[in-house]
């Protein structure tokens, strides 16, 4: 309720401009009848409590304006009854809009297809509905100042249409508020200082110079629509409609003719017309941009699952699914690296090759599954065991590989025997208490001058690895140790 005075105050400002700068002349109505359209925010923005402040605005405006054509004595009770009438157009406006919003289960006037619901139920229907009665009033408390059929008709006329324009201009307001965390419109003054330079150049131009240039304000409206959206569209339409209506008034600009109605009609005609293509084409850019941003937050969450596959794609490419060790592959291409960083900075390098012992009668015995906890178990102590920058990976089978940068020939050895106690103190638990252990045997080369590539390296690892299963297993035999020209043959 913390709006109920602020709307009041401005319902009741509206209405005394109205009065002030768009009563025509030899006319009880005003061109637009602001009032009717800030009646429906109030109520809008209040809900059914905003009717008290509606109608309490509505008596403060009319009173001082029938007061001067029936007395004070009428003009209470006639303001009490108009006031009444106003809160009723306002209510049903309101219902109009609400109706809508129910059906649709979205918020009203977002899209361009809900301005025909706009213009015709909450625009017209309420104008046309109370208007007959307020005529009716108006005629009965001796407030027309033509009281024959063509008089009132002609009232009829005008105050129908001043309150379709009220509202048609002024409730639009109530979206920018109801919205307004969704304009991320800056406040760079010099962007938003040209089209109210342009419209005041324009406006002046041809209300005081030559009328035909009003013409020329269509292009500056689309633009500013365009590029301010339904908040500059709606701000530029009421400054517009409200400076042209006190022009017209004070028989000033285009629209200015011998009969008040023709100079009515002539200003509804062009108000119409405006504000109607312009809220359209106002709504339209909402929808356009908000598919803008619905398009991009789509193409930004695709991105990302797609930079997420393409991660889990590489990892499964080069893991071992088993063991989660890096595969043959990758340990290759990681063994590639440290070659050539060993070869550009003079450093030593070995790797070892390890094979399980007897791995096949762990399989045989206990079963597969056991085998392949067997091989976890493993994967996991050489990672425990060995450092960081050794890069450990799985060959196949249950052969492991491992380079050791930096690491000299005696250096590995002593790595190998660190990993050989490890593996053979991991145990793999067994229903009942038991356990599976199991051996490891492993050669170990270090890299020469002469090393055409990788493959020479390895060779010269599988051949030593050969050599400590022949003797018997469970140990770890370097490249010097092999007997001289002793072919190497590949280990099964
Ligand atoms: P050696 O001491 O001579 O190396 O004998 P070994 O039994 O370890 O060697 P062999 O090459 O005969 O057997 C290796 C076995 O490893 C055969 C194969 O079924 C088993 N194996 C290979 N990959 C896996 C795996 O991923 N899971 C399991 N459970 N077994 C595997
Ligand atoms: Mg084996
Ligand atoms: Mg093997």
């Amino acid at each position: 309720m913390r709006y109920f005075l602020p709307l009041l105050i401005i319902q009741v400002l509206s209405g005394w401009l109205s009065v002030g700068a768009g009563a025509l002349p030899g006319e009880s109505v005003a061109a637009i009848w602001l009032p009717s359209g800030v009646g429906v925010v109030t109520l809008l923005v209040l809900g059914q409590p905003g009717l008290l402040g509606v109608w309490l605005a509505s008596l403060l405006v009319t009173i001082p304006v029938t007061a001067q054509l029936t007395g004070l004595g009428m003009a209470w009770r006639m303001g009490l009854a108009a006031a009444a009438l106003d809160a009723l157009q306002a209510w049903l406006a309101m219902r109009a809009w609400r109706i809508h919003e129910t059906r649709h289960h979205a918020n009203f006037l977002r899209q361009p297809q809900d301005l025909i619901w706009f213009w015709f139920w909450v625009c017209t229907v309420p104008a046309l509905a109370t208007a007959p009665f307020m005529t009716l009033l108006q005629w009965s408390c001796h407030a027309l100042q033509d009281p024959s059929l063509s008089g009132v008709a002609r009232h009829f006329l005008m105050l129908v249409l001043s309150n379709i324009a009220g509202i048609l201009l002024a409730t639009p307001v109530y979206v920018l508020w109801r919205d307004r965390g969704r304009w991320d419109l800056r406040c760079n003054a010099l962007r938003h200082l040209w089209p109210v330079a342009l419209i005041g150049l324009i406006l002046a131009g041809a209300l005081l110079i030559y009328p035909p240039a009003l013409a020329l304000l269509l292009p500056v409206l689309l633009a500013t629509t365009v590029r301010f959206r339904l908040p500059g569209m709606v701000v530029a339409m009421l400054a517009t409609a409200v400076i042209i209506s006190a022009a017209t008034v004070f028989h000033i600009g285009p629209f200015v003719h011998g009969d008040s109605l023709m100079v009515f009609i002539n200003l509804q005609l062009f108000l119409f017309s405006t504000t109607i293509m312009l809220q359209y084409l106002a709504l339209a850019q909402e929808l356009i941009k908000r598919h803008r941003v619905q398009l991009e937050s789509e193409v930004a969450a695709r991105t990302e699952a797609l930079a997420q596959a393409n991660e889990r794609l590489k990892e499964l490419a080069t893991t071992d699914e088993l063991t989660g060790a890096p595969n043959r592959r990758e340990w290759q291409r990681r063994c590639a690296q440290a070659v050539l960083m060993a070869r550009r900075q003079d450093t030593p390098l070995s790797i070892l090759l390890l094979d399980l012992d007897h791995f096949k009668m762990v399989n045989d015995t206990h079963g597969h599954l056991v085998g392949d906890l067997m091989l976890r178990a493993v994967a996991n102590t050489c990672r425990e065991t060995l450092r960081a920058s050794d890069s450990f990976g799985r060959w196949g089978g249950e052969e492991f590989v491992v380079v050791l940068p930096d690491t000299s020939l005696a250096d590995a050895e002593q790595v190998a025997e660190k990993l050989r106690i490890a593996i053979a103190a991991t145990h793999v638990p067994l229903d009942g208490g038991l356990y599976v252990r199991i051996t490891s045997s492993m050669g170990v080369a270090r890299l020469r001058p002469s090393d055409n590539d990788l493959d020479d390296l390895l060779t010269r690892a599988d051949h030593a690895l050969y050599h400590a299963k022949e003797y018997g297993r469970n140990r770890v035999v370097l490249e010097t140790e092999l007997p001289a020209n002793d072919l190497p043959a590949k280990h099964g």
